[in-house]
């Protein structure tokens, strides 16, 4: 039984593990676009093992971002948020793998980053909470919502980590 067990997890290539699949919507701002921390974010993501299915450089609108912001439309920085996310070039990316909205969250660091722990993103790279650096969806439904309003489907790459067994296994 056993053996039976172990050739079907094999033949998933262990994609039977639940939550493996998740996914997550990171956007690099324009301030850590602009300071060139771009491939610091990647690098993070890519060590802690999860896999990049898609990744663009944009000109963010106020179309996309009053939506993406939707919720926090009456909080009074609101105006100063918008102006900053349009100030510059961001970089959208959903990030694939076992529990990667949650990880994610853990890694970016608290959102004003005074309270940010040193070792997050925000914790080593901003200090204010106005030019935080980057953007990771809070839960798996706004991560799902995000990632379309992002992305149209044909922009994400289903494909094949060649260390998937090494990560998972
Ligand atoms: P997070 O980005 O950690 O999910 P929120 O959804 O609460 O946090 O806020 C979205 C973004 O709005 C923050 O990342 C930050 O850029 C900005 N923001 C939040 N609170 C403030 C604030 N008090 N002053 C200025 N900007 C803020």
């Amino acid at each position: 039984r056993r053996g039976l067990a172990y050739l079907s997890i094999s033949l998933l290539g262990n994609r039977g593990i639940p939550g493996i699949q998740e996914r997550t919507l990171v956007a690099v701002k324009p301030d850590g676009v602009q300071r060139r921390l771009v491939g610091d974010v990647i690098k993070r993501f890519e060590r802690r093992g999860f896999k990049l299915v898609g990744m663009k450089l944009l000109q963010a609108n106020e179309g996309i971002l009053s939506e993406h912001y939707h919720e926090l439309r009456r909080k009074p920085f609101y105006p100063a948020l918008i102006h900053y996310m349009t100030s510059g070039p961001v970089v959208a990316m959903v990030w694939e793998g076992f529990n990667v909205v949650r990880t994610s969250r853990a890694m970016v660091g608290d959102t004003n980053s005074t309270e940010a722990k040193p070792g997050t993103i925000r914790g080593d790279f901003s200090v204010h909470v106005s030019r935080n650096v980057i953007h990771a969806s809070d839960s798996v439904e706004t991560a799902q919502r995000e990632i379309s309003l992002w992305f149209h489907s044909s922009e994400l790459v289903d494909w094949e980590c060649c260390d998937h067994n090494i990560t998972y296994q």
